[in-house]
């Protein structure tokens, strides 16, 4: 053993962490919840499955995570392989499958027309680099489609100007069809099927839960520990009268200069205080049976902006006959507002329970990637590294996640 290392949070990212070094150092993690596995931790009512906040589906474009995952996971026996059958509830109700670019075929006669409009506008012009998010979206898929769905879904969900987003934020997140495809796409109804992405893996019985306890498996896991008190001595860092050579934090980066004793992070703490985020109030529902893997909701009428119909990812996921969802606000929202919001809501949801997250959406400025890249290369320099979607900043999903935890222990 190479000497001892705290892994601050047991979320996917701290848990691979902690995978990955296990067998060359001594690894504690310290989770501040009863239980860890962070947002992808799911719990059951009444026998349904309810995913607390994220991880409902897992893919990889890298191979070196897929790799890794799989021999972890008998992908054969554990998972099912779950077609995206993705949808856009329109404001009017009618449902136009996903990505609604390639469905113009299917728009009201109006909007048809002013699509096209905006196509034959986008191909006379000049091609320019967008510099914001909204101007991607103008650029990319025109006015009408930026109006009756982009830029109401968007909102709902950053509930920000979409303006204010930087372009290299959202690098790689993003569909990027030329004119050409789209207009290909229409002409020949190609289905989303047919796309790259269209399927996903999902684990048979009890959700992203199944990945939590396959990776808890066999660490040292202390929870209902915050971490609150991280302080240098010497080479080392001591946690709760514990020496620690290494810390991997995989918390939340605002916290921590009150959290640092014995190096000197306050030329950061400014800029961390003012990192801006969104939480998600997830509500468990009752929903009409359906054929859907998530509906997008970009009216305005109500506050959410997507279900996911995770009753249709396993069958073991519902009990009593009952399809159930998963339903999503923005930030936090009383119970009494959910009701009424869900009166107004496409597929009748029954409310059956509902749990907020503070931290689930990071919002980067211009600036935040090379402000936490410096901060990180300051922290290694003492041992201290960091790992994780509020730990980089970086709005990782469980795949990019992994990921970057392969990267950091690589150098370890
Ligand atoms: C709404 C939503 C839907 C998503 N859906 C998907 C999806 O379908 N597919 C997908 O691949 N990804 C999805 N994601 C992303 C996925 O959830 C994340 O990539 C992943 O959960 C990140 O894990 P993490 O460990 O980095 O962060 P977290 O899960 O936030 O873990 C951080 C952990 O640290 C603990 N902690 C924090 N501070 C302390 C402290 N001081 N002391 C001790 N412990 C502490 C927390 O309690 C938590 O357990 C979704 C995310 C959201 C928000």
């Amino acid at each position: 053993m190479n000497g001892k290392i705290a892994v601050i949070g047991g979320g996917l990212s701290g848990l691979t962490v902690a995978n990955l070094l296990k067998n060359r150092y001594e690894v504690t993690v310290y989770e501040k919840e009863s239980r860890p596995g962070g947002l992808i931790r799911c719990e059951r009512v009444n026998g349904q499955l309810y995913h607390l906040c994220g991880g409902h589906v897992f893919n990889s474009k890298r191979q070196d995570v897929l790799d890794w995952f799989w021999n972890l996971f008998n992908r054969d026996e554990e998972f099912l392989k779950v077609n995206r059958n993705a949808v856009v509830c329109m404001s009017n109700g009618k449902i136009i499958p996903y990505p609604i670019e390639n469905h113009a075929y299917l728009f009201d006669e109006e909007m048809k027309k002013n699509f096209i409009k905006d196509l034959v506008d986008l191909a006379s012009k000049p091609s320019i680099e967008p510099s914001n998010f909204e101007e991607f979206l103008l650029n990319r898929f025109g006015k009408t489609l930026y109006k009756e769905y982009f830029n109401p879904y968007n909102k709902k969900i950053w509930k920000s100007d979409l303006r204010k987003i930087p372009m290299d934020w959202l690098d790689g997140k993003l569909p990027m069809p030329s004119i050409e495809e789209i207009i290909y796409n229409n002409i020949n109804r190609i289905e989303e099927k047919k796309f790259v992405h269209s399927t996903f893996w999902y684990e048979k019985f009890n959700g992203s839960q199944f990945i939590v306890d396959r990776l808890s498996q066999g660490l040292n896991i202390i929870c209902d520990n915050p971490v609150n008190l991280i302080e240098k001595s010497g080479e080392n860092w001591i946690i709760n009268n514990q020496k620690f050579r290494y810390i991997i934090f995989c918390g939340i980066i605002k916290d921590l200069p009150k959290m640092l004793k014995g190096l000197d992070i306050s030329a950061y703490e400014n800029q961390l205080n003012n990192l801006d985020y969104h939480g998600t109030t997830s509500v468990l529902c009752e929903i009409n049976k359906n054929p859907y893997s998530w509906m997008y909701l970009p009216s305005e009428t109500f506050k959410s902006h997507r279900i996911i119909c995770t009753g249709n990812f396993s069958e073991s996921n519902n009990a009593d006959g009952k399809m159930t969802a998963t339903i999503e606000f923005t930030d936090y929202i009383s119970k009494e507002e959910i009701l009424l919001n869900l009166e107004k809501m496409p597929l009748s949801p029954l409310y059956i329970k509902h749990h907020y997250n503070q931290y689930t959406y990071p919002i980067q400025d211009a600036s935040t990637r090379m402000m936490i890249g410096a901060l990180k290369k300051e922290l290694s320099k003492s041992g201290f590294y960091l790992s994780g979607r509020f730990a980089d900043w970086e709005y990782y999903n469980m795949d990019v996640a992994i990921g970057a935890a392969m990267d950091l222990c690589k150098t370890l």
